[in-house]
C-alpha cells in the first residue's frame, strides 16, 4: 500500500511539474508567436503549421469537457498574453466565463466558424443545433488549415511562406490518413457499422467513415445530446434502447471523458445482449499526443470491438 502511495505521489509530481514547465516556457519572451488554442485538437494543428516559430499552448487539457469549461486561476493571464487565440466556435465553448474572455481578445479565430464559411453544406445540425464536433472528420478539419496559416502569416509576415508550406504538407498528410481510414472502415460488414456512444460527438465521424451516401444518420446514436450534461430522461433511454434493438447492436462505446452511467442504464434496459466496450473512444478529449492518432485510435477500437 505504502509503495502505491509513493508511486501515486511521484506520478502526480511528475505530471504537475511537466504541466508547469510547459506553461512557464510559453510565457518566456523568446520572439516566437504566442498562440493559445482552446482544445488540444486545435493546438496540435497549430504546432504542425507553426513548428519552431510558434509557442503553442492548449487551454483545456486532459479529460475536461470543453462544452462547459469555465476559466480557472491563470487562464485569464494566458488569454491576455496570447497574440492569437484559436477557439473551436460553433458554440462548442459555451462556458460563460470563457466566452466573455474570448470576446475581449483582439485576435480570436474560431476555426469551426471558418470551416463553416468555406464549406457550409458540410456542417451538420443535430436537433436544430449546429454540431461543433468538426474535428471528427479529418477532411473537414483540413478546411481549417488556411485560417491558421493566415493568422500566423498576418502576425509574422516574414515567415508567411514557411507557414503556407507547412500547412500544405499537413493537408496532404491528413487527407492521406482520411482516405486510408475510409477504406479500412468500409471493409467492416455493413450490418456492424452502427455506432452508439455516450454523447452526440460522432456524427461527423460516422458520416465520413462508417456510412455511404445519405444513410449516415441511422448509424449513430447517443443517450446524451451535443454536450454531455449527464441528465437523462426516460425518453432518451427509450430512444437508444429502441435503436439498439432495431439494428441488433451488441456493443456500445463509452467516451474517455464522459461518465459511463448513461450507457450502463441503457444496457440494463435492453432485452438482448449488449456490452460496453472496454476501450473508450476519444470524443471531446484528445487522449493521444497528436490529433491524427486520436482519430486513428477511434477507428482501431471500433475495428477491434466489431471484429470480436
Ligand atoms: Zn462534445
Amino acid at each position: 500500500m505504502r509503495v502505491l502511495v509513493v508511486f501515486f505521489s511521484l506520478f502526480l509530481c511528475l505530471f504537475g511539474c511537466g504541466q508547469k514547465q510547459e506553461t512557464s516556457s510559453w510565457f518566456a519572451d523568446n520572439g516566437k508567436i504566442k498562440v493559445l488554442s482552446t482544445t488540444a485538437m486545435i493546438n496540435d494543428v497549430v504546432q504542425r503549421i507553426g513548428q519552431d516559430r510558434v509557442d503553442s499552448l492548449s487551454l483545456i487539457v486532459g479529460e475536461i469537457d470543453p462544452h462547459s469549461y469555465e476559466i480557472v486561476k491563470g487562464d485569464d493571464e494566458k488569454i491576455v498574453y496570447a497574440q492569437i487565440v484559436i477557439g473551436n466556435g460553433l458554440n462548442l465553448e459555451h462556458g460563460a466565463s470563457l466566452r466573455k474572455l474570448l470576446k475581449q481578445h483582439p485576435h480570436v479565430v474560431y476555426l469551426g466558424d471558418e470551416i463553416q464559411k468555406r464549406v457550409p453544406e458540410r456542417i451538420l445540425k443535430v436537433g436544430g443545433e449546429i454540431d461543433p464536433h468538426v474535428w471528427m472528420d479529418i477532411s473537414l478539419w483540413v478546411e481549417g488549415i488556411d485560417a491558421i496559416v493566415f493568422a500566423l502569416a498576418k502576425t509574422d509576415p516574414e515567415n508567411a511562406i514557411f507557414y503556407r508550406q507547412n500547412g500544405d504538407h499537413l493537408r496532404r498528410e491528413m487527407l492521406t490518413v482520411h482516405l486510408q481510414l475510409q477504406e479500412e472502415m468500409r471493409e467492416i460488414p455493413d450490418e456492424k457499422r452502427f455506432l452508439v456512444t455516450s454523447h452526440d460527438a460522432f456524427h461527423y465521424f460516422v458520416r465520413a467513415y462508417l456510412a455511404q451516401g445519405e444513410e449516415w444518420e441511422k448509424r449513430c446514436m447517443a443517450p446524451e445530446g451535443l454536450a454531455p450534461e449527464g441528465q437523462l430522461s426516460s425518453q432518451d433511454i427509450k430512444r437508444v434502447v429502441g435503436h439498439l434493438s432495431r439494428y441488433k447492436i451488441g456493443v456500445v462505446f463509452p467516451e474517455s471523458n464522459v461518465n459511463r452511467d448513461a450507457l450502463k442504464k441503457v444496457i440494463s434496459c435492453c432485452t438482448h445482449d449488449v456490452r460496453c466496450s472496454d476501450q473508450p473512444l476519444y470524443g471531446d478529449a484528445m487522449g493521444t499526443e497528436h490529433y491524427l492518432e486520436m482519430i486513428q485510435h477511434n477507428a482501431q477500437v471500433l475495428r477491434e470491438e466489431w471484429n470480436k
